[in-house]
C-alpha cells in the first residue's frame, strides 16, 4: 500500500497528499516530522507505516577533484544500486539514476552487464535517488539541472516505472523539471523507442551505438541479434519524423576495436543527413585484466575529423569519476 491508499483508507482528505507531495518534492524534507503542514498524530502514523526512503545509504564517495560523488544504495530486499552526481565546470549539475538492479543486456564494455538481471526498480526507488541528493544539494543552496538515466539497467526494459518517475520529475506540482533536462539511453530496445515516441513528450532520448555495423556491433552488443542495426535506424528514423527531436548516440572508443578510420566512415555514411549527435565516449576500464583498451586520443581526434566529414556534429565525452569507479560502465554493485 502506497501513501496514498493509506490515507484514503483512514479517511484522510486528499489535500494532504498535495502536501506530503510538496515536502519532499519541493522542499526536500529529510523526514515525516519535518512536514509541519500535517498535524503531529497524523505524521506519526506515517513514521510508523513507511520509511521515510525506500534506499538506504551504503557507502558513499567522491572523486579526488571532488567533481563526482557516487553513492550505493541498498534497497529494502538487500541489494545494491549506485547513482552518480556530475558537478561540470559551468556549474551545471548532472545525476546519472539507476534503473535496474543489474542489467539482462551483457554489453562486453559494461561492469554491470556482468551482473545479470536480479530485478526492475520501482519508481519510488528511482525517484529516492534524485531526493537524496536534492536535499544534499540544497544544504548548498544548489539544485540538479540534469538527469540521465544511464546509470546500471535498461530503461526501455522497466519502462512503466522509468516513465511513471520522468512524470514525477517532471510535474511541476511534484518535482517539476523540464523534460528537456532528462535523457533516458538505451542500448536500442526498438518497442520500447516505438512507445516512447507516442508519449509525445520531450525527454531527450541517447543510443547506445557503440559500432556502425551488425557484425561488430553484435559482437559487444548481444541485443544488436534481437534488434538489429537496419531496424533500429528505421525506428529512429520515425522517431525524429515524429518528434523532430536530436538524437544523441554514444560510441565508446575502444583501442583497435571500433575506433579507425572505417568505422568512423561508416559511422558517418549511417548519421549523414540525420538529427544527430555523437558522444565519442573514451573507454574506461572495468578489470584489471580488462581485454578491452580505450583508445590513444589522437585516434579520437581522427575520428572526429572523419565525421565532421559527413556533417555528423560530435563531442568526446570528459570521463568524470574514473578514479572512484563512477564513471559510464564502471558501475556494478553486487548484493
Ligand atoms: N542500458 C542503457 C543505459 C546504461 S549505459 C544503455 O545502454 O544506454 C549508459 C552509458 O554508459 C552507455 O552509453 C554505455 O554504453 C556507457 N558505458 C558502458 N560501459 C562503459 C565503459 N566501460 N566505458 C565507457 N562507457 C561505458
Amino acid at each position: 500500500m502506497n501513501i496514498a491508499e493509506y490515507l484514503a483508507n483512514i479517511g484522510e482528505k486528499k489535500y494532504r497528499i498535495t502536501q506530503i507531495e510538496k515536502a519532499l518534492y519541493k522542499e526536500f524534507v529529510h523526514n515525516f516530522d519535518e512536514i509541519t503542514t500535517l498535524p503531529k498524530d497524523l505524521r506519526e502514523k506515517l513514521k510508523q507505516e513507511f520509511p521515510f526512503s525506500s534506499l538506504k545509504i551504503k557507502l558513499e564517495k567522491a572523486s579526488k577533484n571532488k567533481q563526482t560523488e557516487k553513492v550505493i544504495f541498498e534497497t529494502k530486499d538487500d541489494y545494491q544500486v549506485e547513482s552518480v552526481l556530475m558537478r561540470h565546470l559551468t556549474g551545471r549539475i548532472t545525476l546519472c539514476v539507476s534503473c535496474q538492479v543489474g542489467c539482462p543486456n551483457k554489453c562486453l564494455f559494461c561492469a554491470t552487464g556482468k551482473l545479470g538481471l536480479t530485478r526492475d526498480l520501482k519508481t519510488e526507488e528511482i525517484i529516492d535517488q534524485y531526493l537524496y541528493f536534492a536535499r544534499k544539494l540544497k544544504k548548498e543552496g544548489k539544485r540538479i539541472n540534469n538527469i540521465v538515466f544511464m546509470g546500471m539497467g535498461e530503461p526501455f526494459l522497466n519502462y512503466e516505472n522509468v516513465l511513471h518517475a520522468v512524470e514525477i520529475l517532471n510535474n511541476p506540482h511534484k518535482i517539476g523539471l523540464g523534460f528537456r533536462h532528462i535523457t533516458i539511453s538505451t542500448c536500442g530496445i526498438i518497442p520500447g523507442i516505438r512507445k516512447f515516441m507516442a508519449e509525445g513528450i520531450q525527454v531527450n532520448l541517447a543510443i547506445s551505438l557503440h559500432a556502425p555495423n551488425d557484425k561488430l556491433r553484435t559482437e559487444l552488443m548481444p541485443i544488436n541479434k534481437a534488434y538489429p542495426l537496419i531496424e533500429l535506424m528505421e525506428t529512429l528514423d520515425k522517431y525524429i519524423k515524429k518528434t523532430s527531436r536530436r538524437i544523441f548516440y554514444e560510441y565508446i572508443m575502444l583501442k583497435g576495436k571500433n575506433d579507425s578510420a572505417k568505422e568512423a566512415q561508416e559511422l558517418g555514411k549511417l548519421l549523414q543527413g540525420k538529427l544527430a549527435h555523437v558522444n565519442l565516449i573514451p573507454y574506461n576500464p572495468i578489470d584489471t585484466d580488462d581485454p578491452l583498451q580505450q583508445s590513444e586520443e589522437a585516434e579520437i581526434r581522427k575520428f572526429q575529423k572523419v565525421l565532421q566529414k559527413y556533417g555528423v556534429p560530435s563531442t568526446v565525452r570528459a570521463s568524470l569519476g574514473d578514479d572512484i569507479d563512477a564513471a559510464c560502465g564502471q558501475l556494478i554493485a553486487k548484493k
